[in-house]
């Protein structure tokens, strides 16, 4: 058809192929046929909208899934059969009914049935899914996750977790096991027992590399391991907080000018500022979220509409909540916002007769409101951090997790060393390496089994192994190092030779104590007895084979080298 003319008759010759630029169009041009053909029906009363009769049947299409709503009654499903054969008569696109499925809502079993057998589909039931995550109109159970922990166990089954060592585990933890979940804690807020499931599986594949493990087999608390480097965890995702900061993105876009559908429908229900309440599900998220957000954000005031006066952090540091809480008791709308009190004054929002505290509150108050003005532009909310940079959801992760007090274990994490050598100095730093002393703390060993090898009657602690047992102190005293057991959970510390270069210090010292760790495994799993030169002879080795990752600091490292192999 040209111009309304029919003109030639066009024989395709090639298709495209997929991936193709053109294919997306391609793709619009012929969904929107059948968007017109259903919108059509509807306007000629032969398809019905579910609930409101004035408007199209919805039709919902991404990629190769298409959702169609209709009323549940025999004569609709003829239309729509009718309609659906029609449009894959004209186009050539085959529609699969035997792939395809029908969930009736509020329909009785008896018409369903026929439904289903006029368009010949099968009969299904909520939850479906849809993009890759479950649909449903009804709160999902937890069997219902099943396709996410399948997800991980499939990972889990082709890894050969005994082979990887401790730091390869925490790699895979960090990058694949933790992003797994992403998709889903996008949309939807797990439930505990979810996040314990995963846990469960994250935990054991890290500790033991198996599918299950004991608190025995556990040597530091995952809630420490879920902390962030920099406070002396292991940077391991925190998958309730991970949950709620990408959520908060949901309540972000609401706070955000209105230019999505979903953000009007949302705002035509809950009113100005997310405040009034409501039971669907996407307010029921919001207002698990809300609380977080506001504690993580700091509004740069435009018109104040969309700002709560008491519970945002918009004229001081913090909420006027937290500041004023004698003047905040009076309050008879907690969800007032700015706009409204700077439009009609604060005092119609209290009740009257205050007491001298919150009159003192209010006078305060007063004065800092005074100084403020309201613009025409639409409020701003920024990450409340040193730089307030715009809210994303792993800034605000960051801000929730760096906020922590730093500790200076983020120095191992600094060196250039192996990721096992790293693990080995984060479980000395919180004094949880797997000794004897350790295995009978436990009850895995008997007080007789947990002697150091070399020394009679004495219990094998991290101290013992590293600064009091005389194998020790041999090493350190041929590289005329004193260690005491203060400096021995952090080897930075330990004083040295002035002639020693202090930037590669950190990466010999871990490896220093590694190598004694080494040796003493040597001992008691394979019986051998390394001599302080062969401890040292190792350590230079190693020095050796990984100065490839010291291409800037070759000349401190050789500095090392050479005392070491002099000592
Ligand atoms: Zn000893």
């Amino acid at each position: 058809m040209l111009n309304g003319v029919p003109g030639r008759w066009i024989t395709c010759r090639r298709g495209l192929r997929q991936g193709d630029h053109l294919s997306p169009f391609l793709f619009i041009i012929v969904a929107d046929v059948l968007q017109c053909l259903i919108r059509q029906a509807t306007h000629n009363s032969e398809l019905r909208h579910p609930v409101d009769d004035s408007l199209p049947c919805p039709v919902l299409q991404y990629a190769d899934d298409t959702l169609i709503l209709t009323k549940g009654d025999v004569h609709s499903m003829q239309v729509l059969k009718k309609i659906l054969d029609n449009f894959s008569l004209a186009t050539g696109l085959d529609i699969n009914f035997h792939k395809s499925t029908f969930v009736p809502l509020n329909v009785d079993t008896h018409t369903a049935a026929a439904m289903a057998d006029v368009l010949g589909c099968f009969l299904s039931s909520f939850p479906q899914t849809y993009l890759g995550l479950p649909l449903s109109p009804h709160k999902l159970r937890v069997s219902d996750y099943q396709p996410l922990l399948t997800s991980f166990d499939r990972y889990l089954a082709g890894w050969k977790a005994r082979l990887l060592s401790s730091g390869g585990r925490l790699v895979l933890v960090n990058a694949v096991l933790g992003s797994l979940p992403i998709y889903y804690m996008s949309s939807i807020l797990l439930p505990k027992t979810v996040r314990d499931m995963l846990d469960a599986k994250r935990r054991a594949f890290f500790w033991t590399g198996e599918e299950k493990c004991s608190g025995a087999s556990c040597l530091v608390s995952w809630d420490r391991v879920c902390l962030s480097r920099g406070a002396g965890g292991l940077g391991v995702k925190n998958l309730e907080d991970a949950n709620h900061c990408l959520l908060m993105k949901f309540v972000h876009k609401l706070h955000s000018p209105a230019t999505l559908p979903w953000q009007c429908w949302f705002h035509s229900h809950s009113g100005p500022g997310l405040l009034a309440t409501s039971d669907s599900y996407l307010a029921k998220l919001v207002l698990a979220v809300l609380p977080l957000y506001r504690t993580l954000t700091k509004v740069t005031l435009g018109d104040g509409a969309s700002v709560s006066f008491w519970h945002d952090r918009w004229l001081l540091d913090s909420t006027l909540v937290d500041r004023f809480p004698a003047l905040h008791s009076h309050s008879t709308d907690d969800m007032v916002t700015i706009r409204a009190v700077i439009t009609d004054g604060l005092l119609p929002y209290l009740r009257p007769r205050l007491t001298r505290t919150a009159a003192a509150e209010h006078d305060v108050l007063a004065s800092h409101l005074s100084q403020v003005t309201l613009t025409a532009s639409h409020d701003v909310r920024l990450l409340a951090t040193m730089n307030m940079q715009p809210f994303t959801s792993r800034g605000a992760y960051h801000l929730l997790h760096d906020s922590l007090i730093p500790s200076d274990v983020v120095r191992i994490w600094s060196t250039r060393l192996p990721a096992k050598v790293k693990f080995f100095a984060w479980l000395l730093y919180h004094g949880r390496l797997n000794t004897r002393a350790h295995l009978f703390h436990r009850n895995i060993k008997t007080h007789d089994e947990s002697k150091c090898e070399y020394c009679v009657d004495t219990l094998e602690t991290d101290v013992h192994i590293f600064v009091e047992c005389p194998r020790a102190q041999a090493v350190w005293s041929r590289l005329r190092f004193v260690v005491h057991e203060s400096t021995l959970r952090r080897p930075w510390n330990v004083t040295l030779p002035s002639l020693l270069p202090g930037a590669v210090k950190d990466d010999v010292m871990i490896l220093i104590f590694w190598h004694i760790w080494k040796a003493r495994n040597a001992k008691i799993f394979d019986h051998r007895d390394s001599s302080p030169t062969e401890v040292l002879r190792h350590i230079s080795a190693d020095i050796d084979a990984w100065s490839c990752r010291y291409r800037k600091l070759a000349v401190e490292l050789h500095a090392w080298h050479e005392w070491i192999v002099t000592c």
